[in-house]
């Protein structure tokens, strides 16, 4: 590992100007960042540490759900509003990682984990990712785990968060502060990039950009939802597949679905069709499988991963079906 210095900032201001800086880098609870510091994937110079800033609360109300970036994924899984109104985030969460990395983890840190890829966490392979230019060895080598939507010829990696799929499908926003106080807020579903020409950029964030919260906004659809994961084996394991649906049922007919997966894209996948297409009809086994034709349109699977084109079709009947039960 490259030594570096720590920074242990007084507030947001001096944080955010020290990560702006050449070969700054912030840190919340380090389970992702050490990592790749340590097979040197990634080398900062100085990191600066977020931890004691104020963004830990976890706020619901009338208004919605409000997570603040460095609330713990233990918290927020925990939370009894979050349980009860959006279980498809304390459900995705639950999925995630181990209880002692969830008791670490930050909201913020999980939407910026790096790709799982082996070749891109391994410096003895090219990666156009951690070295832009040099090469893909994935696209014709081992992508059993990687993406079938969403991908280019510079990469296909998947985005590995399962929080961030169910959050993208309920509309949720992510607020930011910048440079000279400068704030902003971005809709998460415009918040990671597809990989194109530039594997190496995967979100819009501006250099020390911090993240400070999650908005997500209420809905019946929200209170009606479910995450399923499917994965190598039962804990501890990034998805194959994954799908996170909110449905606002009247009666047997689907009011209004709001649906993305994971483990298939290079982002997390939301999927606008198929809640189209599912908005207005019975909740029946005919129907769902017809939306789920829907979801891999587009789809380019590379060799190993050409099985996730049908378990990500079975995968969301499966969700539909659990959830409008
Ligand atoms: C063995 C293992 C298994 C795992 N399994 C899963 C799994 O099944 N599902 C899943 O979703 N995840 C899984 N994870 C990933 C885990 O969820 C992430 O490591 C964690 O969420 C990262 O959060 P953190 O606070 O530790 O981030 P850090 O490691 O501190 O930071 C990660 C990145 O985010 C940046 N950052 C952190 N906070 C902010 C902020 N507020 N604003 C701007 N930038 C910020 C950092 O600079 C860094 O680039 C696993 C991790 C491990 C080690
Ligand atoms: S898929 Fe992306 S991360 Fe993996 S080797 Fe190719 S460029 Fe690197």
């Amino acid at each position: 590992m490259q030594s570096f210095g720590y920074l242990d900032p007084a507030d947001a201001d001096a944080a955010i100007a020290a990560a702006a800086a050449p070969g700054g880098k912030f840190i919340a609870g380090g389970t992702d960042l050490m990592q790749l510091m340590k097979d040197d994937v990634e080398a900062p110079t100085r990191i600066v540490d977020v931890e004691k800033l104020p963004y830990g609360a976890i706020e619901a109300n009338g208004s919605g759900l409000r997570l603040g970036a460095l609330a713990r994924m233990s918290d927020v899984a925990a939370h009894p509003a979050v349980q009860r109104d959006y279980p498809v985030i304390a459900q995705a969460l639950l999925a995630s990682a181990s209880p002692q990395l969830r008791n670490m983890a930050t909201m913020g840190g999980n939407m910026l984990q790096r790709t799982r890829c082996h070749y891109f966490r391994d410096t003895g392979f090219p990666c156009n990712k951690r070295n832009p230019g040099s090469g893909c060895p994935a696209i014709h080598g081992e992508n059993r785990l990687l993406a079938i939507l969403g991908g280019s010829e510079h990469c296909i990696a998947t985005h590995p968060s399962d929080l961030a799929v169910a959050l993208v499908a309920l509309d949720t926003s992510v607020e930011l502060q910048g440079v000279g106080g400068a704030r902003r807020t971005v809709a998460l579903g415009d918040f990671h990039r597809l990989p194109g020409d530039t594997p190496q950029i995967e979100t819009v964030l501006q250099p020390g950009e911090l993240i400070t919260a999650l908005v997500v906004p209420p809905s019946a659809a929200a209170r009606r939802s479910a995450y399923l994961k499917v994965r190598d084996r039962a804990s501890f394991e990034f998805a194959l597949v994954s799908a996170a649906v909110a449905l606002e049922m009247q009666g047997n007919t689907i009011a209004d679905a709001r649906i993305a997966m994971g483990g298939v894209g290079t982002k997390p996948w939301r999927l606008p069709a198929v809640e189209a297409a599912l908005r207005g009809q019975a909740a029946t086994p005919e129907n769902f499988t017809a939306a789920a034709g829907l979801a891999v349109e587009g789809a380019m699977p590379a060799g190993k991963n050409d099985f996730k084109v049908k378990l990500m079709q079975r995968t969301l009947v499966r969700a539909l079906s659990t959830v409008a039960a």
